[in-house]
């Protein structure tokens, strides 16, 4: 048995009476130890799908199908409290924009031991203690005097290691981080993704790691997601997708972003038009209006799911001629 298990999961936003998917019936599960990305653009479903699993749906969302198990449990059938308990304990969250998630009111050291206090039940001396030793094991120096500091005193990617050395207070089986270095500059962002990997692998701490950016994904992640329009549409091993993707939507966010292993010669290639809206309906596979590779069947039919792939005309090794 997996550490997370989805099947099937649709979530839908209600606007007057109108129920409309942001999620459509998504399954994937997670390792113990794994790293899953979940990419993809804006509005593709992968922080609602996500937040479905910390039980932080906003009130005009809700889950109308499927299933989410961690660690054996129904997290579906769980109430309030006890999505409490789970979050924090067992499943934490980091997010983009660690200045809205930290409270500017109150020194660093008080948030971290709150979070330890809460999830641990430890003395305050003990709290204190291995609120020191999380702050040193992120990548901060001078750890006892930074304790006293609130946010305002610490750079953008520091706020970061303090929000990844929060999520570790209760030593979770799980963190979910949603974009955590698009605030950052690019050299920060293989800062912390470096720091987040090698904490996950130290912890046996599995990882689901949300971005729209997959050239910087595939270094860190075991297996990657693509979400487009809600649904997944590419999943396999992040270095097989990286090296040879086999859906358009894929290839297209990999021309799109500058990769690592990439000549800084050859030019970025955005993909064309913008995200599926969910509100508007589109026949067919979704992502037909954008594709160079759409023919008749793509505009009526939607693809199936079949070996990792959503495509009616998935890509092969020797690439095929757009039209
Ligand atoms: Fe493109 Fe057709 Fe595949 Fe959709 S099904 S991604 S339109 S080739």
């Amino acid at each position: 048995m997996s550490l997370l298990d989805i099947e099937n999961l649709s979530v839908c936003v209600s606007q007057e009476g109108v129920e409309t998917p942001l999620v459509n019936g998504i399954s994937y599960s997670v390792d113990r130890g794994e790293t899953l990305a979940l990419v993809g653009e804006s509005g593709s479903g992968k922080s609602v799908s996500s937040l479905a699993v910390m039980g932080l749906l906003a009130k005009a969302l809700r889950v109308t199908s499927g299933s989410i198990r961690f660690d054996g449990q129904d997290l579906l059938a769980l109430d309030d409290e006890g999505m409490r308990k789970i979050r924090g304990r067992d499943i934490s969250m980091v997010f983009q924009e660690p200045m809205t998630s930290l409270n500017p009111l109150r020194s660093i050291g008080a948030q971290i031991m709150e979070s330890i206090e809460e999830n641990l039940g430890l003395s305050r001396a003990d709290a204190r203690a291995r609120a020191v030793s999380l702050l040193q094991e992120v990548g901060v120096a001078d750890a006892e005097r930074r304790l006293k500091q609130y946010p305002h005193h610490f750079s953008g990617g520091m706020r970061q290691r303090v929000m990844i050395a929060i999520a570790l207070a209760a030593d979770p089986k799980l963190i979910i981080a949603d974009e955590p270095t698009t605030a950052l500059d690019v050299t920060i962002q293989a800062q912390i993704l470096d720091l987040m990997a090698r904490i996950c692998r130290d912890h046996g701490t599995a990882l689901i790691l949300i971005t729209h950016n997959l050239g910087i994904v595939a270094r860190y992640a075991d297996r990657v997601n693509v979400m487009y329009g809600g649904r997944i549409v590419e999943t396999g091993r992040a270095r097989d997708i990286y090296a040879a993707p086999r859906h358009p939507y894929t290839e297209g966010l990999l021309q799109s972003v500058p990769r690592l292993d990439q000549d800084r010669s050859v030019p970025l290639k955005p993909i064309r038009g913008n995200p599926a809206d969910p509100f508007t309906t589109i026949a067919g596979c979704r992502f037909h209006p954008r594709c160079p590779y759409a023919q008749a069947i793509c505009r009526q039919t939607p693809p199936p799911f079949e070996g990792g792939v959503a495509c009616h005309f998935p890509l092969e090794t020797d690439q095929k001629e757009a039209v």
